[in-house]
């Protein structure tokens, strides 16, 4: 199947509220290209420095995702255009989101991601942590970034119970912070594996790369 076949089909599948993310990392602007010919304008990147080239290279309506582990010291080169950056995982580092976005008098939209899997190598806040950021007044004095919700990862396993209790849990804790701030509308979970359960634990935008692209050469991290 094509990219654009490949696409076409995921699309079929989803709700409308569902938004889809093509994950392109290490894919070459002419694939990417298929899929924006056949309407897919929103595409996820996990390196800073491929996501600057391919925003050079490629059409300026395309909304560009930041969906990797991001550096406080390579945020600069991605505010200026970035349309989310998902994978906000500390406190620090959306200061310094905040800091390079009032430089150029932006505002940078951003999902805060949480810690669910079993594996300890996974980034991200837990709910607690992520609780007393969202209602801390240094929180509410950050005017250049707009926190849209929630990212997360589910633990690599066969057992979908386990990964449904992941997945639910995330909408659970989106439903009590929405009393505190109406804004916290994306759950960003869900990849190839897994988007059909993470849209019926709740996701509303769901990154997918290899069932769209195929699978990669190199894994990131
Ligand atoms: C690579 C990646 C994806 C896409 O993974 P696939 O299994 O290829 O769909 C989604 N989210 C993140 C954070 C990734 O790093």
């Amino acid at each position: 199947m094509s990219v654009k076949e490949n696409l076409i089909a995921i699309k079929k599948s989803l709700p409308a509220q569902v938004t889809l993310v093509a994950v392109s990392k290490t894919k070459p602007n002419e694939l990417i290209l298929q899929a924006y010919d056949a309407g897919q304008r929103d595409f996820g990147e996990n390196y800073v420095q491929e996501l600057a080239d391919k925003y050079e290279q490629l059409p300026k309506d395309i909304q560009w995702h930041f969906i990797g582990h991001l550096q406080s010291n390579k945020v600069k080169y991605i505010v200026p255009f970035v349309h989310l950056i998902h994978g906000v995982d500390s406190f620090k580092l959306l200061k310094v989101i905040n800091k390079q976005a009032e430089k150029i008098n932006s505002v940078v939209n951003c999902l805060l991601q949480l810690y669910i899997a079993r594996e300890e190598t996974k980034f991200g806040f837990d709910f607690e942590e992520c609780e007393t950021v969202l209602k801390s007044e240094e929180f509410k004095s950050l005017k250049n970034i707009c926190v849209k919700g929630f990212m997360a990862m589910a633990s690599n396993t066969d057992d979908e119970e386990e990964v449904r209790r992941e997945f639910s849990s995330v909408k659970q804790f989106q439903e009590k912070m929405l009393q505190h701030d109406s804004r916290l509308s994306v759950l960003s979970y869900g990849m190839s594996g897994d988007y059909q359960l993470a849209i019926e634990c709740g996701s509303n935008m769901i990154r997918i790369g290899s069932s769209i692209f195929g699978e990669r050469k190199y894994t990131d991290q």
